[in-house]
């Protein structure tokens, strides 16, 4: 199925969409992402990833060139237009066209392009088997926090895992795992759900904060963290989260089992509970 894309403020099918050569987002890198989610036709978590469009591109000197209305106006629409029942909706700000320089001009205009994905997530297999991860060093830059669409790193420790027969890669800095290649780190021990504090160091996932409200609701202890791939290796669950993968059970960290190797239940649950409260609030 051809697809109806956005460029611009304009609606055109994919094979129409077009950006320039010149593109700082093509030539540097120089742009910003999110991606939110469709579940039964509507947008998880929109306007947590609203507001973080807003930082990232502030943390870039940037302004958000679009409302948050206007905004949700073009994810509804792009959902409608390509009969999207599940899967997500892509978006990218850069900061737009200028003749190739380092330095950046300020007067010109950010390019915005969106677009869907049909994926089916919510009935997962990999949510049923657990996914393998392998761990590699982090070698992405000091501001993990924006997230930019300087993603070579991320890319290369996925086809990392994938070489060695994983589905996903974590990355580790300083001796403990700060996140995975698209998604947050979570172990569980002793009933206690673990994951890094949030800092510079990783994205700010708009997942992890539902799910750590989600949890702390349910009574579940929540400690945000350091932890080593050793702690790993030793807890009795493991876990990722992100906007597409929701909550997502880790089974085995660099060939060794986690607890039984299977999904635990405290992720399970989480998964849960997260899909159906989601929803609730899905727009
Ligand atoms: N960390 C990284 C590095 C990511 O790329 C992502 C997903 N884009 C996440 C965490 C999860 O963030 P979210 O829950 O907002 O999708």
């Amino acid at each position: 199925m051809i697809r109806i894309v956005y460029v611009n403020g304009e609606y055109v099918r994919e094979e129409e969409a077009k950006v320039s050569i010149f593109d700082r987002g093509f030539l540097f890198a120089d742009g910003v992402y999110e991606v939110t989610s469709v579940l039964g036709g509507k947008l998880i978590d929109f306007e947590g990833h609203f507001v973080r469009l807003t930082r990232s591109l502030s943390e870039l000197q940037m302004v958000n060139p679009i409302t948050s209305e206007d905004l949700l106006k073009v994810h509804r629409e792009l959902v409608q237009k390509n009969s999207v029942v599940e899967g997500l909706v892509y978006l990218q700000v850069t900061r737009g066209v200028a003749d190739r320089d380092f330095a950046f001009p300020d007067d010109i205009s950010p390019t915005v392009v969106m677009f869907t994905q049909e994926k089916s997530m919510s009935e997962s297999p990999l949510a049923q088997r657990g996914m393998k991860v392998i761990s590699i060093d982090d070698q992405r830059w000091g501001r993990c926090d924006i997230k930019t669409v300087q993603l070579l790193y991320p890319c290369m420790g996925k086809m990392m895992a994938v070489a060695s027969g994983a589905d996903d890669a974590w990355m580790v800095h300083d001796g403990k795992v700060t996140e995975g290649t698209s998604n947050n780190a979570y172990i569980v021990k002793d009933d206690t759900i673990i994951t890094r504090e949030l800092s510079n160091d990783i994205l700010h996932g708009i997942t992890r904060a539902a799910v750590l409200r989600f949890a702390n609701e349910a009574q579940m202890t929540v400690e945000e963290r350091n932890f080593s791939i050793e702690e790993a290796k030793n807890a009795d669950e493991a876990f990722i989260t992100s906007a597409s993968t929701f909550v997502m059970p880790v089974v085995n960290i660099d060939g060794v089992d986690v607890g039984t190797g299977k999904p635990g239940k405290i992720a399970a649950r989480l998964r849960e509970i997260y899909l159906e409260e989601t929803l609730k609030t899905a727009i």
